[in-house]
């Protein structure tokens, strides 16, 4: 895999994909998102910092991990967090 940036990006072998194209977060609590993310972690897809409740950065600190990608159909990246670091693919 080429170099990506840092540690946690070029760890990454398979992109997850998000299993629903919904925020779990609002959804519990009937809150609109703008654009969603997936946790390479653990798999949940939660919103993005443009959305009100900006879960998808709540999740990266609150479980320290490190990388989402775009769960949008039209967009193919990876964000490391603690790096600061993005990743086409
Ligand atoms: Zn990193
Ligand atoms: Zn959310
Ligand atoms: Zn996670």
């Amino acid at each position: 895999m080429s170099d990506r940036g840092c540690s946690h990006l070029n760890a990454i072998e398979s992109i997850r994909q998000p299993e629903r194209r919904e925020c779990e977060e609002c959804v519990k609590i009937g809150a609109r998102w703008v654009h969603l993310r997936t946790c390479q972690t653990c798999g949940v897809t939660l919103c993005c910092d443009s959305s009100p409740n900006q879960h998808a950065s709540k999740h990266a600190r609150a479980t320290a991990h490190p990388v989402i990608a775009s769960a949008q159909p039209s967009e193919r990246w990876l964000y490391c967090y603690p790096d600061d670091a993005l990743a086409q693919y």
